[in-house]
């Protein structure tokens, strides 16, 4: 069956193109999947825009809206292993963490069903005119553009798709090219829970073939980014030429600061998984571990220990915890950056070499890295590099905990270790993020904000405000005792 979904029907790509895609784990075929080019693209446009301006989508009630996504949220733990088996082949994840994302979808999209089906966002303006009723009402923005990153395949779809569809709009979805199958299966679920024809469409292929001729098209009205800064930028350069709304989440190069008074034990163990989890293809990975002078030497000795210790493996290995990068290029990133921060004078303590390990010969592994004695100007301390590589620089006090932490482009999220309550209180107001974590890291829930302040993006995602990104408010002013002005007389 062919695998692009444009106005309810299942097409391949105009052009015939076809991509292979394969498990990073060990470079198995996963299956063959249609590759859209710019004229799929634009018929997947046309259909959205003709299902916004003729469909019954965008004036469906909004509870009853609100009901489709519920039923979607059903239907994804009705189906959760077929897709946390999906999403594992694509990216190489393993298998447990592909569930949790599972159960973290459906609960984004029972979020917002609940938030749509529970309406309340329109008011009543209090102009103090009797003679006037006025009112602001929320609309649906129109055909949105959402495309998505291969790290949380499912999991970024899921936070643009549920809200797009809550608040009324069509959209154009345009996953990684790297990992379609769980978006594929979204569509079908999308279908049997009763969506509209039209409404969803999906087109499959790279970011300049089908990617790009989204965030030209003037029939778009909004394109919702995830992804790298690099193409942020470009993203948000296309749409400038129609004015388009833009949603961007982009990268982050998380701080993550521990003070001598924090849990030793737990700070330990939480540094270990706020930057190895998912390999460190993680956008709010704490990458940049700060710890305070007195504290350094003891806490990197344990965490290399434990480093070392982490079994890597396939998605179904049941003994790793950790698995593979998800391409060789990708691969050839990561180590590039180890290597330019070794140069510039960091001192690799674990990790910086393919393994030997035969077993993992054919996937695109890359162990968990610790680099110490970093310092701010270094490569690999400023840039994504997006693997499992953590820089440690070390600090005094806590001005200087705050000042290194902020000394980034990036503000998706930072953590703060210590004991001390106000101290805690302080270092979280201080740091420039858009999630801060207080002896904690990663935890996020759909109804709290999530995105990026400085160059990790623009807008939010989740939350109220998650679902407000894809509404425009309208003003509607009604004189209920018109009367001639005379103003001219
Ligand atoms: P990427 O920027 O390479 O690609 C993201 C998507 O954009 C893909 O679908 C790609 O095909 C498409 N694309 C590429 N060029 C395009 C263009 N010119 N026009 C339109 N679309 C284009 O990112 P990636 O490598 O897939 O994902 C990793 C990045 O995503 C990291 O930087 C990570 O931090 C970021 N990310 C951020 C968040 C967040 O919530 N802030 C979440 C997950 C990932």
């Amino acid at each position: 069956m062919p695998e692009l979904f444009i106005g309810g029907r299942w097409i391949a790509a105009v052009d015939g193109r076809v991509r292979e895609i394969r498990c990073p784990a060990d470079g198995t075929p996963v299956a063959t999947v249609d590759e859209a080019g710019p004229q799929d693209a634009a018929a997947a446009v046309a259909a959205a825009r003709e299902a916004f301006d003729r469909g019954p989508w965008p004036a469906t009630p909004a509870a009853e809206r609100g009901a489709l996504l519920l039923r979607v949220a059903a239907l994804i733990e009705r189906d959760k292993n077929a897709l946390a088996r999906a999403e594992s082949l694509d990216t190489g994840k393993r298998l447990v963490e592909s569930e949790y994302d599972m159960d973290d979808i459906a609960n984004c999209f029972r979020y917002f069903g609940n938030l749509v089906a529970a309406g309340g966002t329109d008011r009543i303006v209090g102009t103090g005119n009797p003679g006037v009723d006025s009112r602001v009402v929320h609309v649906p923005v129109g055909v949105c553009a959402l495309i998505t990153p291969w790290n949380y395949p499912l999991l970024q779809t899921a936070w643009k798709v549920a809200p797009a569809l809550g608040a009324g709009n069509t959209f154009v979805l345009k996953p990684s090219e790297l990992t379609p199958h769980t978006a594929i299966i979204l569509m079908r679920l999308l279908t049997e829970a009763g969506l509209p024809d039209g409404v969803a469409n999906l087109v499959l292929g790279t970011g300049p073939d089908a990617g790009a001729p989204l965030t030209e098209d003037p029939r778009v009205d909004m394109v919702s980014f995830t992804g790298g800064l690099v193409t942020g930028r470009r993203i948000m350069a296309a749409a400038a030429a129609t004015v388009k709304k833009v949603a961007l989440e982009l990268g982050g190069k998380n701080p993550n600061i521990v003070f001598g008074d924090a849990d030793y034990e737990t700070a330990v163990d939480y540094a270990l998984t706020a930057v190895f989890l998912h390999s460190g293809q993680v956008c709010s990975a704490g990458a940049r571990l700060l710890v305070q002078d007195e504290l350094h030497d003891r806490f990197v000795e344990d965490l290399v220990a434990r480093a070392r210790a982490i079994p890597m493996g396939g998605p179904f290995a049941e003994d790793a915890r950790t698995g593979p990068l998800i391409s060789a290029a990708h691969r050839d990133k990561v180590e590039a950056y180890v290597a330019a921060g070794v140069a510039e004078g960091a001192v690799l303590r674990c990790g910086g070499v393919r393994p030997e390990d035969p077993a993992l010969r054919d996937g695109y592994y890359y162990p968990p890295t610790v680099l110490t004695e970093c310092t701010p100007g270094m490569s690999v301390v400023r840039d994504e590099s997006f693997g499992p590589v953590l820089t440690v620089e070390r600090f005094r006090d806590e001005a200087e905990a705050v000042a290194l932490a902020n000394d980034t482009v990036y503000g998706l999220t930072g953590a703060v270790w210590t004991q001390n309550a106000e101290r805690a209180e302080r270092v979280a107001s201080l740091l420039n993020a858009g999630t801060v974590w207080i002896n904690d890291f990663h935890p996020y829930v759909p109804q709290a904000e999530w995105g990026g302040m400085k160059q990790s993006g623009v807008g939010r995602e989740l939350g109220p405000t998650g679902l407000a990104e894809y509404q425009e408010a309208k003003h509607i002013w009604r004189n209920t005792a018109p009367r001639p002005q005379r103003w001219f007389e």
